[in-house]
């Protein structure tokens, strides 16, 4: 039998099936963590992804083993295309999801489920109004909020994603777990990162072990239990006893999961990123428009994914602002 090259397996022996396509650089909030207070200078139109573009590159992809698609941005629906876009890749054979703000998706609950969209993960970092405003610079607390609870209505597994920061919403922890009591959530907290622009620094972030603290401080021992997580989750899941959703914190700075990273990025304009803290990315659009087969460029990507977080090995390494500031700005990446 011919030994086939597996062009989505890395030196370090990881396959990746999983591919996060970013469908727009644009935005309906403007997330503090995310988006630049000037904002980010947008690639023109025609170096965006068209439909059939994102189509005929994800049908590479899966080709060579990806197994689920979760189209992201900047937020995706705002693109006008989205339910054409879907539409397209519902006919390959991958789990499709989907991150969103959920401010407009009340308008696409149809169209997701007539697709195959079963779960979505969903932006909110504050239950307070004015803190969310805060945050993400937009007075949409309430339409997400009740599209929130619209999804849970309607069906869809939704998980919620939660940016935690220092002296901002750390002490909303319990809170957010409260709300799992009754809703079948589960609420991500997710430790802050650093991006280009997003004046991150580690005294903003809260770590998982002061999550659990606080947690575990709050809630008899024996009512925190530890969850099953998935094959490549990159979440630590929890649950309160007799809770119907669920908690869990993913801890990309103090807790990296690179040894079973499954993960690749493809951006708006068409660039594959092998990993978020990467800077180097390879060019897939202008290979595809200049008529040439992408699988070499996606093979030489894959081959050149370092072990660890984008090459920064440790903790201190991770730290240098510098090595955040040639990266993109999450906005323009993906999340
Ligand atoms: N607009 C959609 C949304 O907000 O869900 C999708 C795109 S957003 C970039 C994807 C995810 O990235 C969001 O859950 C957001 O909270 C997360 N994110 C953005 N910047 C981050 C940062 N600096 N640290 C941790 N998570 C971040
Ligand atoms: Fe927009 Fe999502 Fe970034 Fe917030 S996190 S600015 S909603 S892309």
């Amino acid at each position: 039998m011919k030994n086939e090259t597996n062009i989505l397996q890395d030196t370090h022996g990881r396959k990746h099936s999983y591919l996060r396509i970013s469908l727009i650089e644009r935005c309906n909030l403007r997330c503090t963590y995310c988006m630049p207070e000037e904002g980010v200078t947008l690639s023109p139109k025609s170096h965006l992804m068209t439909y059939e573009e994102i189509y005929d590159i994800a049908k590479t992809f899966v080709k060579h083993g990806v197994t689920k698609i979760r189209l992201t941005g900047g937020e995706p629906l705002v693109r006008k295309d989205f339910p054409v876009i879907l539409e397209k890749l519902a006919s390959l054979p991958v789990e499709l999801s989907i991150t969103s703000n959920a401010v407009i998706i009340d308008k696409f609950t149809e169209v997701l489920k007539a697709n195959g969209v079963k779960s979505l993960n969903i932006s909110l970092d504050s239950l307070n109004p004015d803190k969310f405003h805060k945050i993400t610079r937009r007075n949409e607390f309430n339409k997400v909020y009740n599209n929130i609870l619209l999804l849970v209505k309607e069906g869809f597994k939704v998980k919620i994603n939660a940016v935690l920061m220092k002296d901002f919403n750390e002490n909303e922890i319990i809170d957010f777990i409260n709300f799992t009591k009754d809703l079948p959530v589960s609420i991500r907290f997710i430790e802050f990162m650093p991006f280009d622009g997003n004046r991150w620094d580690m005294s903003k972030m809260v770590s998982y072990a002061e999550i659990m603290d606080i947690v575990n401080t709050h809630f008899p021992t024996n009512q925190v239990i530890r969850l099953k997580d998935a094959p490549n989750d990159t979440s630590k899941n929890y649950k309160i006893k007799g809770f119907k959703g669920s908690f869990a914190v993913i801890s990309s700075v103090t807790n990296p999961f690179c040894d079973s990273c499954n993960r690749l990025r493809l951006t708006a304009n068409g660039q594959l990123k092998n990993c978020l803290f990467s800077s180097s990315e390879s060019d897939l659009l202008t290979t595809l428009r200049a008529g040439k087969n992408i699988e070499p460029t996606i093979h030489k990507a894959v081959q050149g994914k370092f072990k660890i977080r984008g090459g920064m090995n440790t903790l201190e390494e991770f730290k240098k602002p510098k090595l955040h500031n040639n990266n993109r700005s999450m906005i323009t990446i993906g999340g």
